[in-house]
């Protein structure tokens, strides 16, 4: 098979093409660095069967090869990252969702989505079904994520109306794991590098609010099965782990594995931030057969290693 992914230098993305090259397929990575790490390209372009084209989504480009699947991952992920970047991330989930249709209906390719969580906004119904329309603001700062992800998802069920392409949407979850960016703001790499250097850990508002974490490895698992899988044309599939834990357990379980108390600085709840998040992942179990596999003390002993790793300058 021949692959695309964008966003390859990023997170899941790199995570993804090394899963896919790992199994012998043609996989082409596009980034533009914008919030991705050269070394994740560096490490992909080991391998014989990856090539990479540094370009933005946003420019219509001639691609030369027609793909069967492709992923579109490109886009800033975090709060801290769609915040520095606001129109890159609008028009990374629109103009670059269009140029990558387009090109999917040329191919005839499967086309895969990465949306997300947010498109649920604040929600006031617990777990989150894919049915589930949100309760969303559409004007506050997070709007530049949560709409042009809402926005994505619905230019690709155009696609899927008009053109009867193969489109399917990733809801994803909060996913962690190695090669996080350390800077990036989000909790699992603040806590960690906090916890690593002795400082104390912030918690945002009083850390009631929940979330839940999907390990790496069981996210790309849920990936490749929504772009390998036969008779998926038009789903939106939730994918995360659904054991929901509030963010001062979180804390609690991070001064466990660094076997220490840490002091709490408590600081003010950003703007718009979820009070609760957990997926119901019904429809992923029966139509993908997939569900998380790592547990989440498991998942995070690996990623505290990798950012000791990093902290120690060793990666
Ligand atoms: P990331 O920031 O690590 O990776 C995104 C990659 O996209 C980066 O390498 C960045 O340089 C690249 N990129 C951004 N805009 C681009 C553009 N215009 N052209 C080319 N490349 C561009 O983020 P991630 O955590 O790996 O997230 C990947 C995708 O999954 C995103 O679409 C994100 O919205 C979605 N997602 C992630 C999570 C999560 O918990 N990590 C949760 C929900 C959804
Ligand atoms: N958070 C926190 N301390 C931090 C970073 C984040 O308490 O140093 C909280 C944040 O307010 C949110 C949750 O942790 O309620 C998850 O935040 P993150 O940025 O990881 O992802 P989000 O799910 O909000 O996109």
């Amino acid at each position: 098979m021949r692959i695309l992914v964008t966003g390859c230098a990023g997170f899941i993305g790199s995570h993804l093409c090394e899963h896919f090259l790992n199994l012998g397929e043609e996989v082409t990575g596009i980034d533009n660095f914008i919030t991705g790490n050269k070394k994740n390209v560096e490490l992909l372009k080991k391998y014989r069967n990856f090539k990479f084209f540094e370009l933005d989504v946003c420019d219509v480009v001639e691609l030369p090869e027609r793909y069967d699947i492709i992923y579109h991952l490109a886009s800033p992920a975090s709060p801290k990252q769609y915040y520095n970047y606001q129109l890159e991330t609008m028009l990374a989930n629109s103009y670059g969702t269009k140029n990558l249709l387009e090109k999917a209906k040329k191919d005839g390719s499967v086309f895969v989505f990465a949306s997300t969580s947010e498109v649920y906004g604040d929600p006031l119904i617990h777990p989150q079904r894919e049915d589930y329309n949100g309760n969303v603001n559409p004007i506050g700062e997070r709007s530049v994520y949560d709409e042009s992800k809402r926005f994505g998802e619905a230019l690709c069920m155009v696609f899927f109306r008009k053109f009867d392409l193969d489109v399917r949407i990733a809801r994803i979850f909060n996913t962690y794991g190695p090669r996080m960016d350390i800077d990036d703001g989000r909790v699992i790499p603040n806590f960690m590098v906090q916890a690593l250097k002795n400082l104390p850990l912030t918690i945002y508002g009083d850390g009631n609010q929940t979330r839940s974490f999907c390990y790496i490895d069981d996210m790309v698992e849920a990936l490749k099965r929504m772009g390998v899988k036969s008779n998926l044309k038009g789903e939106v599939i939730n994918l995360g782990n659904p054991k929901e834990i509030r963010i001062i357990e979180l804390a609690e379980i991070i001064e466990k594995l660094v076997n220490r108390k840490l002091e709490k600085k408590f600081l003010p709840l950003p703007k718009d931030d979820p009070q609760r998040r957990c997926p119901n992942i019904e429809k992923a179990k029966k139509v993908l057969d997939w569900e998380p596999k790592v547990e989440f003390e498991e998942g995070l002993q690996k990623t505290l290693d990798y950012f000791r790793m990093v902290l120690d300058e060793k990666i």
